[in-house]
């Protein structure tokens, strides 16, 4: 095994790991070229604000549209994109269409909406990550507060102290952080004690099994956390009515999920925007 790899150990390769090896080169080989020509597209999720069942903003989720049509869902594209560093530049990709569209969509009256987007921690290690923010935002015309981007807690975050000096300089320019994925990580406490967020989205593993007694015990528990924190709370992966009214109850602030939409094209979105202004959905 390639993991048993002390002194005088032999080091070789499963045909499983020459294969994955083999697929990492082929995706990359394909993925490099198709983020200059510009085939890596925001969709659109809405997070809804609970109290009153509107959408107040959007995720914005990368996809890759094939020249053949076809749509690779990030669960396929962003581990190979983290291993090669090509992850920010689809990162960028994602803000500088986000931001120009949320700005397009509140100049249209559809409201100030809030976009988010997700950073690989990968980005809080190097680069210029506020200098770039702060050209997108001048760019686009969208105010800072409008927009937030969402990091994840991973291995990746070596130097937690590079990432509170990126994450405080673009606090400064007044964009919102949220932390994505709360309570999968490995140090999710520690993470809230070392770096300040705006908002925690709780992960969709404590709200897909409710009512369940484990999920409900483990969702106060996290709902009481970002209370104490001042901080808002999103859920993410509400596909229910009754885990939507369940979350309503428990104090929940946000909330987002196939319930009230799966993340859709800016086009779809857009109706979605028209229909709630119209008072044809929601709540
Ligand atoms: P995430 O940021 O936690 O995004 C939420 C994921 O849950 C999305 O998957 C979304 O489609 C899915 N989801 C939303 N509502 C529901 C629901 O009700 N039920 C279920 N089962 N799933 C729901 P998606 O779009 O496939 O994205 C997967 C992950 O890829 C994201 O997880 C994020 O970590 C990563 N990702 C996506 N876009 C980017 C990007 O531009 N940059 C980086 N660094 N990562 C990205
Ligand atoms: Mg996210
Ligand atoms: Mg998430
Ligand atoms: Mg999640």
């Amino acid at each position: 095994r390639a993991k048993a790899s002390g002194k005088n150990t032999y080091r070789f390769y499963t045909p499983e790991l020459t294969r994955a090896a083999q697929h990492r080169l082929e995706v990359e080989a394909e993925l490099r070229p198709a983020i200059a020509l510009g085939h890596i597209v925001p969709y659109y999720q809405p997070v809804v604000d609970l109290g009153s069942g509107r959408i107040v903003g959007a995720e914005a989720l990368a996809r890759w549209r094939k020249p053949d049509g076809t749509l690779v869902s990030p669960a396929e594209f962003i581990p190979v994109a983290e291993q090669t560093g090509l992850v920010t530049s689809i990162d960028m990709a994602v803000l500088s269409q986000a931001c120009p569209q949320t700005q397009a969509w509140t100049e249209a009256g559809l409201g100030r909406l809030r976009v988010s987007c997700n950073i690989s921690a990968r980005h809080l290690q190097r680069g210029n990550l506020p200098g770039d923010i702060r050209a997108i935002l001048d760019a686009s015309g969208l105010p800072a507060a409008q927009l937030a981007l969402e990091v994840t807690e991973t291995v990746y975050m070596e130097n937690i102290d590079k990432a509170r000096t990126m994450l405080d300089a673009v606090t400064e320019l007044g964009v919102r952080i949220l932390l994505d994925d709360f309570g999968t990580g490995y140090s999710s406490l520690s993470y809230l004690q070392a770096l300040s967020f705006d908002v925690i989205k709780i992960d969709r593993t404590f709200v897909k099994d409710l009512p369940d007694a484990s999920s409900l015990a483990l969702l106060r528990a996290m709902l009481g956390i970002a209370a104490g924190l001042g901080v808002t709370s999103l859920a993410e992966g509400v596909e229910t009515m009754e885990q939507y009214v369940l979350l309503k109850s428990l104090g929940c602030g946000r909330g987002q999920g196939y319930l009230f939409s799966p993340p859709v094209p800016a086009a779809r979105f857009e109706e979605l925007l028209r229909e709630q202004k119209a008072g044809t959905r929601f709540p």
